[in-house]
């Protein structure tokens, strides 16, 4: 794809800085060269390859903010965030960057956070180097958005806990080596009672039990998962019994302004691909690009796009500055979510009956960016938290 005056070639923003800006170019280029090609394949087969954690932890992608100690870059949150942006994108394949995603941004970061030395080393070091795949698990099929009513429970016995309950929705559920699970380890209910134990897939009990066929995301595997008494030793407590809703409440603010910046790279995509087609395509004698109203919509996508970058940039800048970002990284969340899908409806409007063709991707786009404004917290959810915060 060309790259045209005013899109894509962008200046530097704080807070990245040049060695962020060539980690970027690493990436994009790996994304052209070894997964863009491939990705009409993995689609259609509904899940990319094993392998491509292996690609990925060679390069040093799946570790980038964590220490060199422990096989990673020894980077910070910035880097992960230019990946999470770049890999979003990801030639418009919503799936890769859901499964690379789950993995880096949502199932490692609680294990480094919460984890004790042991559970680096158990958990943390293999899913670096690539070898263990994890998924994070909090929904159930009766309790999503109302994460405080989970019913997988887990009762202490002697040396560990037993689990029984289900979830759902799970990204990288059905090929998780390990699982980050939410589980109630007290009789009432409510944020109290709520813990986080490491659920491995060989351990007697867990059981994949779908794997869901959806909207988007083809490439990615999506699982529904089922415990039965499974026993998980003392040692894959992670954090503090009955502090798992501190856990959730850390890991969602991440998990938010990841996907936040996913969509700033998907606008980004779909806005350069759509001013390339509508510089070439011809009617009526001229470019489409010529008449207004095509360019007014260009114009309002473009406008789109910088306003979720500059709500993501500067909620990232706050969270990597060690502030509190609940405001900023909710509003990213709420508008660059409902905004990716109208730069995705526009870029497939603007490419007419070829936008609504696979080979054109803006059609996989517009089918990917749909999950936004549902996962990770509903744009519902993010009014609540933003409606809240002002005391009403
Ligand atoms: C492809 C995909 C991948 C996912 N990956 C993961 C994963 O890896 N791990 C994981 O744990 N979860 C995952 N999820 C789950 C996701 O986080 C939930 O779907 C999401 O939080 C919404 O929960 P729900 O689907 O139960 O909807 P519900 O909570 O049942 O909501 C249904 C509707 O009611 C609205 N609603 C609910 N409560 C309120 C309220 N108080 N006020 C106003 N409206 C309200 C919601 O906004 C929504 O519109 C994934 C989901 C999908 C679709």
């Amino acid at each position: 794809m060309s790259v045209v005056k005013d899109s894509g070639a962008r200046a530097l923003q704080p807070p990245f800085e040049p060695e962020h800006e060539e980690l970027r170019e690493t990436i994009r280029r790996w994304v052209e060269t070894e997964i863009v090609p491939f990705q009409d394949e993995w689609e259609e087969r509904r899940e990319f390859p094993r392998e491509l954690f292996d690609r990925a932890a060679e390069l040093g992608f799946l570790g980038l903010k964590y220490p060199e100690s422990l096989g990673g870059q020894g980077g910070d949150q910035l880097h992960d965030s230019v990946w999470a942006e770049e890999i979003a994108a990801a030639g418009m394949c919503g799936g890769v960057g859901a499964g690379l995603g789950a993995h880096t941004g949502i199932a490692t970061p609680p294990v480094w956070t919460f984890g004790t030395e042991e559970q680096h080393e158990r958990f943390l070091r293999p899913a670096i180097a690539g070898t263990k795949i994890g998924a994070l698990g909090i929904t159930e099929p009766g309790a999503g958005s109302d994460v405080a009513s989970i019913r997988t429970r887990a009762d202490k016995v002697d040396g560990g806990y037993v689990v029984n309950g289900s979830k759902t929705f799970i990204t990288n559920g059905v090929r998780a080596d390990f699982l980050v699970c939410a589980v109630r380890t007290t009789p009432e209910g409510g944020h109290g009672g709520i813990s986080f134990l490491i659920l491995e897939r060989d351990m007697p009990g867990y059981e994949v039990t779908r794997k869901l066929e959806k909207l988007g995301w083809h490439s990615s595997d999506t699982g529904e998962l089922a415990f039965t008494d499974v026993e998980v030793p003392d040692e894959n407590l992670l954090g503090g019994e009955n502090e798992g809703f501190k856990l959730i409440m850390s890991n969602f603010q991440w998990e938010r302004l990841l996907m936040s910046l996913g969509a700033v790279g998907g606008m980004d995509w779909c806005l350069r691909a759509t001013i390339d087609y509508a510089l070439e395509r011809q009617a009526f004698g001229r470019s489409i690009g010529s008449f207004q109203a095509i360019r007014h919509k260009v114009a309002g996508m473009a406008t789109k796009l910088e306003a979720g970058r500059a709500l993501s940039y500067a909620a990232l800048r706050l969270l990597a500055d060690g502030q509190d970002a609940l405001r900023e990284v909710t509003a990213a969340k709420l508008f660059t979510q409902r905004a990716a899908v109208e730069v995705a409806d526009d870029a497939v409007q603007i490419h007419g009956g070829y936008g609504y063709m696979r080979e054109y991707r803006v059609e996989r786009a517009l089918r990917d960016a749909r999950l936004g404004p549902i996962g990770g917290g509903t744009d519902e959810i993010m009014k609540e938290i933003l409606g809240r915060g002002f005391g009403l």
